[in-house]
């Protein structure tokens, strides 16, 4: 079976094949190859959604490929804008009926889009709603471009900065999401700079180790959450399986071998992980490792009984970070009055129509 061919759907799903797939299935039909390479730039440069918006396509190969193949998009199913700082969050609807999230958020330096890379999440952290329903299905590379592209034409933009730090575990779904980020990095498709790029992950050794020998130039961001395992255990279920000493072990072999820094989430949890002490033992743990340490104040969902700590416990922890030398900031907050943390509008979406 054609690597493309989707879950739901027996065409083949054309977005999702590299170039060099494409080309070797218009072989394998006797087509010449340059049709391949003008139709990955129809799908990718130019967003098409339909066979039949291709001009310079003859109509017997347009009715061909529209028998054979379809073109996956999004649809968006809700669209909020925050009154405070332009935050675009996008409820999309997929061919299947699923919901995911993806926010848009305006930089100085440009357009940054947060997107999701599964429908639900079955890692089960105990801060985090988009985990709450666990995971309904993987995201075709097909979908998470499409993601990109209908974020594109709604805002009218290019999206020049991208983050995997919506619902779902990018690890978890690896082999869709190195596609996705080879297609959409490729010069015959949007050509988006890889150090543009973030993947989050809460901490597949296994899978980040994968992902190393690859050498994909974009930012490793582990969400780290606590300095021991005691305590992760209790925020993180991934902590069962693979210890801190492994999950810093593989992040210095990361570095070593890429040359990329870590960037190292931690989402400050109200006296569960947020005292000074909590403070000075990360510093302990992440010194010399030339990473960059972002904390979140915690986002509280309302299902579960975790709460942010105050402004001044915040910049304490912050400061004892700074003093001991490591390199740190505070995430800023945007969308926060359209419920811009990952998650939450799926859910809704969700419990509404239950
Ligand atoms: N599965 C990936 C991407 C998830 S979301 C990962 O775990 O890294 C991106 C970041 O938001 C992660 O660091 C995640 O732990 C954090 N996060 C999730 N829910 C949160 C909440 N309610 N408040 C603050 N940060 C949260």
């Amino acid at each position: 079976m054609y690597e493309g061919i989707s879950e739901y759907n027996d065409k083949i799903d054309i977005k999702s094949l590299e170039l060099d797939e494409l080309k070797n299935l218009f072989v394998s039909w006797d087509l010449p190859q340059f049709r391949a390479a003008q139709i990955y730039k129809w799908l990718h440069q130019k967003s098409a959604e339909s066979f039949y918006d291709m001009s310079d396509i003859p109509v017997d190969l347009r009715n061909v490929l529209d028998e054979k193949c379809c073109i996956k998009t999004v649809k968006i199913k809700r669209k909020l804008v925050s009154s405070i700082d332009n935050t675009v969050k996008y409820l999309y609807e997929m061919p299947d009926g699923e919901c995911v999230e993806a926010a848009l958020m305006q930089y100085k330096y440009g357009k940054s889009l947060c997107i999701s890379t599964q429908a639900g999440c079955r890692m089960g952290c105990r801060f985090c709603a988009s985990t709450l329903m666990g995971l309904s299905r993987n995201l075709l590379a097909s979908e998470m471009l499409d993601e990109v592209y209908c974020a594109q034409k709604d805002c009218k933009e290019k999206i020049s900065h991208l983050v995997l730090m919506g619902t779902g575990e990018p690890l978890d779904n690896f082999d869709n999401v190195i596609k996705f980020l080879k297609i959409l990095t490729s010069e015959e498709g949007q050509n988006l700079g890889m150090r543009h790029i973030s993947l989050s992950t809460c901490g597949l050794v296994d899978k980040i180790r994968e992902l190393m020998k690859l050498k994909l130039q974009l930012t490793l961001s582990i969400s780290l959450h606590a300095y021991n395992d005691e305590t992760r255990k209790k925020i993180m279920p991934i902590a069962n399986k693979w210890s801190i000493d492994e999950l810093i072990s593989v992040c210095k072999d990361y570095f070593e071998y890429t040359g990329r820094r870590i960037s190292f989430e931690y989402a400050l949890i109200n006296e569960v992980n947020d005292s000074p002490e909590d403070a000075e033992n990360l510093s302990k743990l992440l010194k010399g490792m030339n990473g960059h340490v972002n904390l979140i104040p915690l986002n509280p969902v309302k299902e579960r009984e975790f709460k942010r700590g105050n402004q001044e416990r915040i910049k304490k922890f912050l400061n004892i970070l700074l003093k001991n030398g490591l390199n740190a900031t505070i995430r800023r907050e945007l969308g926060s009055d359209i419920n811009a943390a990952c998650g939450q509008l799926r859910r809704e979406n969700s419990t509404q129509e239950a």
